[in-house]
C-alpha cells in the first residue's frame, strides 16, 4: 500500500514525466539525426550526379571534336582508301596542339603621308626601321607622327637614294631621335640636304654604311634584307633595294629604282617577290617594268606622293599595270596615311583599297587643255578657272626645291648651280634658270624639244629639262615622240 502510495508522490509522477519528455527529446533528436543524414546524403548524391553529368558531356564533346578531326583528315586524305586507325586520330590531335603554342608574329608598316616623297616606318616588337625621311618641309610632321607612335628610338635607319624627297627631313629625324644603324646609297650629291643631312649625322656623331647586296638585320619579327646596292649614273637607279619579311609576308621598297636598275635585278634573279609592293618611284612610268613585276607579283601596292604634284605623279601606265594585273591598290594622295598589319600570315590593312585607278597624269593633261584653252583667248570669266592654275604656278616655283627627285640623271649643272649663293636651288636640275639647258621635256606626253624650239613648248610645270640627249634619253624620252618642230634626236 504503502510503496503504491509512495510510488504515485507527487515527485515520482513529475521523475516520471520528465523521463518521458526526454524520451521524446531523444525520439527527436533521433529524427533529426535521420532527417540530417538523409539530407547529406541526398545533397551528396544529386552533386555526384551533376558531377557525372559534366564529366558525360565532356566525354561528348571530346568525342565530337575527334569526329570532326577524323572527319578533316578524311577529308584531306580523299585519296587515301585505307581506313583512319585510332592511333592516327590521336597523333593527328597531338600534331595540332603544338600550332596553338606557335608565336604570334607582330609587323605593322606605316606609309606616311609627307606629301611628294617616301617616308615609311617599320615596327616589330618595339624595334624600328624608318626608311627615307620625305621631304624638307615635313621634318616636325615626321617627328610628330613618331611620337605619338611613343617612338625614341630608329633603330635602322635607311636612306634609299639623295634625293631631296627622300632625305629632306633626315637632318630632323636624327637630331630628333636615338639613331642605331645608317644605311645609305653609296651615290652622293652636293645639295643643301646631303650637307644638312651629314652635318646632323657629325652633330650626333653618327657613322653611316654603305651595305652589300645580301647583308640583312633583324627587326622584331622582320627579316630584313639589301636586295639591290649598286650605283648608277644617276640618283634613283643608285637606291636601295630592300626586302621586309615577316613570316609568309613581305614588303619589297625600292626606293626611286627606274627601269635600269630593274632590268639588272631581274637579270641577277635578284629575291624580289612580295606581299606588298611600294611602288618605286611614286609611280611613275619609268619604274614598274612588267618584267619586273614579273618577279615581285605583289598582291598590294602603295603609292607615295602628293595630290596634283607637278610631276603627274602616278602615271597612268603604272596604274593601268597594277589594275591589268589585279593588283590591290593604296594611293597615300588620295588615302592619306596607311597601315598594313601583318601577323606573319596575311596583312590586314588601315584602309580599304583605293578604287580610283587615275594617273596624275591624265590630270596635267586636263590642265594643259586647260590652259590651251585660256591662251587661245577663250579666257573664261570664271574667275575659279582662272584661280585653279594659280596654286600651280606657285607650286612650279616651289617643286624644283622640294624636289629635285626628277626623272633626269647626274648632270654637270650641280657644278653650276653650286655658285648661286646657297639658294636652295643649287642642286635643281630641273631649275628652268639653268644656263645649259639644252631640251624640254613634255613630262606628261614624254614629248622632247630643243630649249630653243620655235614651236609650242609644254607649260611650265610640266617641263623636264636636260643638258644633253643622254640625260632625256635615260628619262624615257625617244626619237619616235620628238617634236617635229625642232627634231632634237634629228630627222
Ligand atoms: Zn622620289
Ligand atoms: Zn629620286
Amino acid at each position: 500500500m504503502n510503496k503504491n502510495k509512495q510510488k504515485w508522490t507527487p515527485s515520482f509522477i513529475k521523475n516520471i514525466a520528465e523521463k518521458r519528455e526526454e524520451k521524446r527529446r531523444e525520439k527527436r533528436r533521433k529524427r533529426l539525426i535521420k532527417f540530417l543524414s538523409f539530407g547529406v546524403l541526398l545533397f551528396i548524391s544529386i552533386i555526384g550526379l551533376i558531377v557525372a553529368g559534366i564529366t558525360e558531356n565532356n566525354q561528348e564533346k571530346s568525342e565530337a571534336s575527334l569526329t570532326k578531326e577524323v572527319e578533316t583528315i578524311s577529308v584531306e586524305q580523299k585519296e587515301d582508301t585505307t581506313p583512319l586507325s585510332i592511333e592516327r586520330v590521336i597523333s593527328a590531335s597531338e600534331e595540332k596542339e603544338p600550332l596553338a603554342e606557335e608565336p604570334v608574329l607582330e609587323l605593322k608598316v606605316h606609309f606616311i603621308d609627307v606629301g611628294q616623297g617616301d617616308c615609311t616606318l617599320v615596327e616589330s616588337k618595339g624595334e624600328t626601321l624608318l626608311i627615307d625621311a620625305g621631304p624638307d618641309d615635313v621634318g616636325t610632321k615626321i617627328q610628330k607622327y613618331l611620337m605619338d607612335e611613343g617612338i625614341t628610338k630608329i633603330d635602322y635607319f635607311v636612306l634609299t637614294h639623295p634625293d631631296s624627297d627622300h632625305i629632306g627631313s633626315a637632318d630632323v629625324v636624327v637630331t630628333k631621335f636615338d639613331i642605331g644603324k645608317i644605311y645609305m646609297s653609296s651615290f652622293i650629291k652636293d645639295n643643301k640636304y646631303y650637307h644638312d643631312m651629314l652635318d646632323a649625322f657629325a652633330y650626333k656623331n653618327l657613322k653611316w654604311t654603305i651595305p652589300k647586296e645580301g647583308d640583312s638585320f633583324e627587326v622584331g619579327d622582320a627579316h630584313v634584307s639589301i636586295v639591290h646596292s649598286k650605283e648608277y649614273e644617276d640618283p634613283n637607279n643608285s637606291s636601295l633595294v630592300i626586302k621586309v619579311t615577316c613570316g609568309e609576308t613581305s614588303f619589297l621598297f625600292a626606293g626611286d629604282a627606274e627601269a635600269t636598275a630593274e632590268k639588272d635585278m631581274v637579270e641577277q634573279n635578284a629575291d624580289l617577290s612580295a606581299t606588298v609592293y611600294h611602288v618605286s618611284h611614286h609611280g611613275s612610268y619609268t619604274s614598274s617594268t612588267q618584267d619586273f613585276l614579273d618577279r615581285v607579283k605583289p598582291e598590294y601596292a602603295v603609292i607615295s606622293c602628293a595630290k596634283d604634284n607637278a610631276y603627274g605623279h602616278p602615271h597612268q601606265e603604272t596604274l593601268d599595270t597594277l589594275k591589268a594585273r589585279n593588283i590591290s591598290l593604296f594611293r597615300i594622295d588620295l588615302q592619306g596615311g596607311i597601315i598594313a598589319f601583318s601577323d606573319g600570315k596575311g596583312i590586314e590593312w588601315s584602309v580599304a583599297a583605293a578604287k580610283n585607278y587615275e594617273g596624275g597624269d591624265s590630270e596635267l593633261e586636263k590642265k594643259i587643255k586647260e590652259e590651251q584653252f585660256i591662251a587661245i583667248g577663250n579666257k573664261s570669266q570664271d574667275n575659279s578657272e582662272t584661280t585653279r592654275t594659280m596654286p600651280d604656278d606657285k607650286k612650279e616655283e616651289k617643286n624644283p626645291t622640294t624636289d629635285s627627285d626628277s626623272k633626269k640623271g647626274k648632270t654637270s649643272s650641280d657644278a653650276g648651280n653650286k655658285n648661286q649663293n646657297g639658294s636652295d636651288q643649287k642642286d635643281d636640275k630641273s631649275n628652268p634658270d639653268s644656263s645649259n639647258v639644252a631640251y624640254i621635256g613634255n613630262r606628261s606626253k614624254h614629248k622632247l624639244h630643243r630649249a630653243d624650239c620655235k614651236g609650242k613648248l609644254p607649260a611650265e610645270y610640266n617641263r623636264d629639262y636636260f643638258n644633253s640627249l643622254d640625260e632625256a634619253v635615260a628619262a624615257g624620252y625617244t626619237k619616235e615622240n620628238q617634236c617635229k618642230n625642232c627634231y632634237p634626236f634629228g630627222k
